[in-house]
């Protein structure tokens, strides 16, 4: 697979994950966590697809395009690890993580901390989506729609 269609791969992943996910998170109370801003496409899609929902948003840079910044008080700056610490009990509806590098070992060091850290943040019944594992006994593994080859992108409930 050329990198471009890696890239094709994982966003269109991340359309049709979050896409399953939302009806239900629509349903629940809690804030949507967007851990990784970037250029906010993925910020975008979920305010679209949750309106109304509060998204809070981390990032230890705002690089994002113009029509995709959050509300000041919505964005964390800095190192997702430590900023999200305050969160923790949040009882969110969804957090999405879109933090990979594309580097197995750099992504091997995420995989160390960010599992604990978003079955910290949600709610019983609430979603992580991520594309990077998330294996932890309180996050319980969902199938991905069946246009997401396995293991390309990652959706998970809380138990
Ligand atoms: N989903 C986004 C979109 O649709 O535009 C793209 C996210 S981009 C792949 C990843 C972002 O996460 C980058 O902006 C990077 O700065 C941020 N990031 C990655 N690891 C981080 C960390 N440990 N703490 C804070 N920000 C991080």
């Amino acid at each position: 697979m050329t990198r471009l269609e890696n890239f094709i791969s994982r966003m269109t992943a991340q359309r049709d994950i979050l896409d399953q996910v939302c009806p239900e998170v629509a349903k629940m109370e809690g804030l949507v966590l967007e851990l990784g801003l970037g250029n906010g496409r993925t910020f975008h899609h979920l305010r679209e697809r949750l309106p109304g929902r509060r998204i809070v948003v981390f990032d230890r840079e705002l690089s994002a395009h113009a029509s995709s910044i959050p509300d000041a008080e919505d964005f964390v700056l800095g190192e997702i690890r430590e900023t999200a610490k305050r969160f923790i009990g949040i009882d969110a509806a969804l957090v999405h993580a879109d933090i990979g590098t594309g580097y197995d070992d750099r992504d091997a060091v995420t995989s160390t901390w960010l599992p604990d850290l978003i079955a910290s943040l949600l709610r019983v019944g609430g979603f992580a989506v991520s594309g990077t594992p998330l294996d932890h006994p309180l996050l319980q593994r969902l199938p991905p729609p069946p246009s997401v080859p396995a293991d390309r992108y990652f959706v998970c409930r809380r138990v």
